[in-house]
């Protein structure tokens, strides 16, 4: 199917926008909404892998809600699960028996898992992690690496451009990074030259997805799984994005190295929020022994927590087949893009981890994460919007991520829609 031409108006999302600049900072929750163009597209209802705008207009959705909603957005299971939950009172900050449940399903599907605790966000899940690294080596420090995300705490929201050590916001503690080692993924003799008796913890993405959708090198992983565990240092593998999006089992079941602590978010909670860290019981023993302390009313809410076991419980019963299914289908979707391009003769790489997908415009072939220094971010946000006028959302960013919902009819839609861009890309 090839979409020639866009009507779309956006004039209700316009109008949104002016409205409510003047009460909401920005005019959105969360800083990336912002940079949707031609306007942060105001959603009035969606289902599947459908997103209906307060203009009327449809979109195939491979925003997915920053990830989450890898079983779409009206997953069935989820819902009832969820519906029934509010049924028995809200029960905010109090101790239900759901929580054990997805502690149980949790431990099932990871290899690291046996103990795990649960948070509202990524965010505040990697500082705990990272705190249960500090209590358990009596050390400070922390590599990190450079395009890896970890949320945006003061201590964590740095480096987050390849080839940068730049603290990312105004306002932040520049104080708050001063025992943050960032290096360039991949690079094993850096960290082997950083490790000593100060580095509390090794965290990394165990594909970098933020960062481009790249998988590690050949023996990376293995690498610091064995660099870490010889200097007595913590292997942390932020799976927010990767965990029950690449397998059941996360990266750490795609790439076989298992890490001391896993940071989880996004899918974990099927479109609510929740997350978690897990590991061992040893590696989890600060937490267990009340020695590091985490806090949160919110914590393990039951809504939340219903809408995980419902979603792992769907997962862990057709993973067999939904895994391959949707992997295949991302393929489907990224040599379908190639395909346009290069018969367009137009400078759009893609690259893919699993069900996760990043295009850029790039006149230069982007094998690595290195590569994409310099890039012109720009362009690849003017990309994204045309493909807003013809119908496909993805992050303004290229990222795009795939759910159970979307079949190969609308893989081949969304290759007609690109098709269509590159020919309206000057
Ligand atoms: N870690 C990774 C890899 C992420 O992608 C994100 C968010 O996108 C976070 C941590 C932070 O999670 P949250 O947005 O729930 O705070």
């Amino acid at each position: 199917m090839r979409l020639e031409t866009t009507t779309r108006g956006f004039t209700g999302s316009l109008a949104y926008r002016e409205r409510a600049r003047q009460v909401l900072a920005r005019g959105v929750s969360s800083s990336p909404r912002a940079s949707q163009l031609p306007v942060a597209i105001v959603q009035a209802s969606a289902s599947g892998c459908r997103v209906t705008d307060v203009d009327g207009n449809e979109y195939l959705d491979y925003a997915l809600g920053y990830g989450p909603l890898l079983l779409g957005h009206s997953p069935r299971p989820v819902i009832d699960a969820v519906r029934a939950e509010l049924e028995r009172g809200l029960r905010t900050g109090g101790v239900t028996s759901g929580e054990a449940e997805l502690a149980e399903r949790v431990a099932a599907c990871l290899p690291s898992a046996e103990v795990t605790t649960f948070l509202s966000s990524g965010t505040e899940a990697v500082q705990l992690a990272l705190r249960i690294a500090r209590s358990h080596t009596g050390r400070h420090r922390v590599v990190k690496f450079r395009g890896h995300y970890h949320g945006w705490s003061d201590g964590m929201h740095v480096s987050n451009a390849p080839g940068s050590d730049a603290l990312t916001t105004d306002g932040q503690d520049p104080l708050a990074v001063r025992n943050v080692i960032s290096l360039d993924w991949g690079d094993l003799d850096g960290l082997h030259a950083v490790l000593d008796d100060t580095v509390a913890a090794v965290i990394t993405e165990a594909a970098a997805v933020n960062a481009g959708c790249f998988e590690p090198d050949p023996g990376f992983l293995e690498g610091l799984r064995e660099a870490t565990e010889r200097h007595g240092s913590l292997l942390v593998f932020d799976e927010v994005i990767t965990g029950f999006r690449l397998g059941l089992a996360g990266a750490q079941g795609r790439y076989g190295v298992t890490p001391d602590l896993t940071v989880l978010g996004k899918v974990l909670g099927g479109g609510l929020p929740i997350s978690a860290v897990t590991g061992s019981a040893r590696a989890m023993e600060p937490v267990s022994s009340g020695r590091v302390l985490h806090r949160g009313t919110y914590n393990g809410n039951p809504v939340s927590v219903a809408a995980g076991n419902a979603c792992l419980r769907y997962l862990s019963e057709r993973a067999d087949e939904l895994y391959p299914d949707m992997e295949r289908r991302g393929e489907r979707l990224t040599d379908g893009i190639r395909e346009a391009a290069a018969r367009a003769s137009a400078p759009l790489a893609v690259n893919r981890v699993g069900t996760c997908l990043q295009f850029f415009v790039s006149d230069r072939p982007l094998e690595r994460l290195s590569d994409l220094v310099g890039l012109d971010k720009d362009a690849t946000l003017a990309f994204s919007e045309l493909l807003v006028e013809r119908g496909v959302m993805t992050l303004p960013r290229g990222l795009m991520y795939l759910s159970v919902e979307h079949t190969d009819a609308d893989i081949d839609t969304t290759i007609g829609a690109f098709e269509s861009a590159l020919g309206a890309f000057a």
